[in-house]
């Protein structure tokens, strides 16, 4: 049986009280959420910290709404309550999409929105979904809050622009009305991580011209989890069948996808591909309803 090596551990009172901890113990004090990664890479030794910090108290972390033109989404929101968010799927049906096919049942309802880009792990469908929406982490410190473009988050493979000092706090995604979004994923079973996925957030202007586009891959090695060769060759040219395949094939030349147990090089590049495109599709079939999934 594997057990974590010793660790103390805190039931944070406030978002202050856990930066407080943090401050007070270092880099070997880690926040638990959901625990849903943490606690296996503890099992495995992969994490040793000397002290848990436990969140889950604080409500005031968890909640989506929208306030002056921007969806806020905390950092303890739980999957399933992402999922179940008509707010959420109104503004974003990409984050339906990405959420129907997280894991399981019993891991969404308690692996949380805040640990899922925090962890950073290649594979994460949220990290690719909040590219492609150009999202903006809000983090706590000492010194107050700082805001940070999730195209600016990720550092490489579970690492992220949050300090050890700090914590997540919120996600906030500008509201942009009658675009079309989507997310795609290819998985080897029901529940199972990524082979590879794409999420797409497409703004039409007139004549069907892509005004405005964002993309993210999940799972085929790109640190910062964007194809930006795709969105430049997209923004500005008409969206149909012929602009998509060219920007597939922009997204599978660029990433840098690893073999594993998932599959080679190759078809995971070929996925990336074949999903960007399934991605635009969906989010520009969308953006001609404004933006709904009806
Ligand atoms: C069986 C299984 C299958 C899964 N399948 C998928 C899948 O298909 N797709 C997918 O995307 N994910 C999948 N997951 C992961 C799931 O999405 C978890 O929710 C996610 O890994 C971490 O969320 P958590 O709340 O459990 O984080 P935790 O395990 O509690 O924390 C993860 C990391 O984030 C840090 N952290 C947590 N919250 C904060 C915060 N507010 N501020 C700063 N740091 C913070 C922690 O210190 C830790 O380093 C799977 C997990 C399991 C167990």
């Amino acid at each position: 049986m594997q057990v974590p090596a010793f660790f103390e551990y805190q039931r944070a009172t406030s978002v202050a009280h856990v930066v407080t901890l943090l401050e007070r113990f270092g880099p070997e004090a880690r926040i638990v959420a959901g625990g849903h990664s943490l606690i296996p890479m503890m099992k495995l030794r992969l994490a040793q910290p000397e002290l848990l910090v436990d969140v889950n108290d604080l409500h005031e972390l968890a909640g989506i709404t929208v306030e002056d033109g921007v969806l806020r989404i905390g950092a303890l929101t739980r999957h399933a309550e992402l999922l179940a968010s008509p707010l959420a799927g109104e503004h974003f049906p990409i984050l339906h999409d990405a959420e129907r096919v997280i894991a399981d049942p019993v891991v969404r309802n308690r692996g949380t929105i805040g640990g899922s880009v925090c962890q950073a792990d290649p594979s994460e469908d949220l990290s690719g979904v909040f590219t492609a929406l150009r999202a903006v982490a809000v983090v706590r410190g000492v010194d107050g809050d700082r805001t940070v473009p999730m195209r600016e988050f990720f550092h490489g493979p579970y690492e992220t622009a949050v300090r050890p000092a700090e914590i997540l706090v919120e996600l906030r995604v500008p509201l942009q009305p009658g675009a079309g979004s989507a997310y795609v994923k290819v998985d080897r079973r029901v529940g199972d991580w990524a082979v590879a996925a794409a999420g797409a957030v497409v703004s039409l202007g007139p004549g069907g011209v892509v005004e405005q586009v964002g993309i993210g891959l999940t799972a085929v090695g790109d640190a910062d989890f964007t194809a930006v060769e795709a969105e430049d060759l997209l923004r500005g040219r008409v969206a149909d069948e012929y602009t998509f395949a060219a920007a597939g094939e922009a997204a599978a030349t660029h990433c840098r996808p690893v073999a594993d147990q998932r599959g080679p090089v190759d078809y995971k590049r070929h996925l990336a591909g074949e999903l960007t495109v399934r991605a635009l599709r969906d989010a520009t079939a969308r953006a001609h309803r404004g933006g709904s999934t009806e």
